[in-house]
């Protein structure tokens, strides 16, 4: 069992980017992860988006947070398709149960996110493809910077 978390530090700029998985994203992703709490199901991660790269379709389980702190993210198709378009530096949140088809960085963009819950990913025809919570999360960091 995990012991309980009575305070957490993280320098980021001292953490070394790790790559994404591409079965959930496309274009070069990294990321950070920052946080996992057990007790809550939530995780925290720092995503870094190269121009034109994207993730693949999912459900936010639970809702999320997140904080735009660079760059332009289309979120739900984006504010021409009747998502949200968000700006650095933009916050936004996400209910629990949204549907992100695809959420597309056209230029270079970083943010910050808080996951109250999994990520399910999805085919195209809505079938679940794979479910990443704070445990997947974390197993995949510890495998990357073991
Ligand atoms: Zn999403």
């Amino acid at each position: 069992m995990k012991a309980k978390v009575e305070q957490d530090y993280v320098q980021i700029n001292e953490l070394e980017w790790q790559p994404f998985p591409e079965a959930f994203s496309k274009g070069g992703i990294n990321w950070k992860l920052l946080h996992t709490s057990p007790e809550m199901g939530a995780w925290t991660a720092i995503f870094d988006c190269p121009k034109g790269s994207s993730f693949d379709s999912h459900i936010h389980v639970g809702p999320g947070e997140y904080l735009l702190i660079k760059g332009k993210m289309e979120v739900r198709g984006g504010d021409g398709e009747g998502g949200a378009t968000a700006l650095e530096l933009g916050y936004g949140y996400e209910s629990c149960g949204a549907r992100h088809d695809q959420t597309y960085f056209p230029i270079d963009s970083q943010f910050y996110m808080t996951f109250l819950g999994p990520l399910q990913f999805i085919n195209e025809d809505s079938s679940p493809r794979a479910v990443v919570g704070w445990e997947q999360a974390q197993g995949l960091w510890d495998s990357q910077t073991g």
